[in-house]
């Protein structure tokens, strides 16, 4: 299996389509999630080509890897959040919809256990 560079999120990067942008530098871009699953959900995503979080760890550089997580806890304290979950779904047997790796920032209302 190859990248497929017609996935929405590989669309937003190159400016084919708007997104709610939130956040952008050198690693990442950040936007609101179109069907927000709490008060607060960004989606962070990597400037690269990049199916899931086993192919960014793997195959990204460690500048990449670093200013990619490090760009999450900005926007994190952009965002003025204390407390938040980061949730990245990794293949489609655990949910995962779009192959562009992506972490979920979600925030704003209590969120009880991990799973319901
Ligand atoms: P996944 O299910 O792959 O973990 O997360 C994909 C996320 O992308 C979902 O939460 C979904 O709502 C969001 N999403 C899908 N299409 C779009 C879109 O066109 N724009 C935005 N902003 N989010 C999208």
């Amino acid at each position: 299996m190859t990248y497929d560079t017609s996935n929405i999120f590989a669309k937003m990067l190159r400016g084919e389509i708007p997104c709610n942008k939130v956040y952008e530098d050198t690693f990442a871009l950040a936007f609101h999630d179109i069907a927000p699953a709490a008060p607060v959900h960004i989606l962070v995503i990597p400037k690269g080509e990049y199916r899931n979080f086993a192919e960014f760890s793997t195959h990204a550089t460690p500048e990449m890897l670093q200013g990619f997580f490090v760009s999450i806890e900005k926007i994190a304290a952009q965002q003025k959040l204390n407390d938040y979950r980061l949730i990245s779904n990794n293949g489609a047997g655990v949910g995962q919809s779009v192959q562009h790796f992506h972490v979920h920032i979600l925030a704003g209302k209590p969120m009880g256990k991990l799973l319901p």
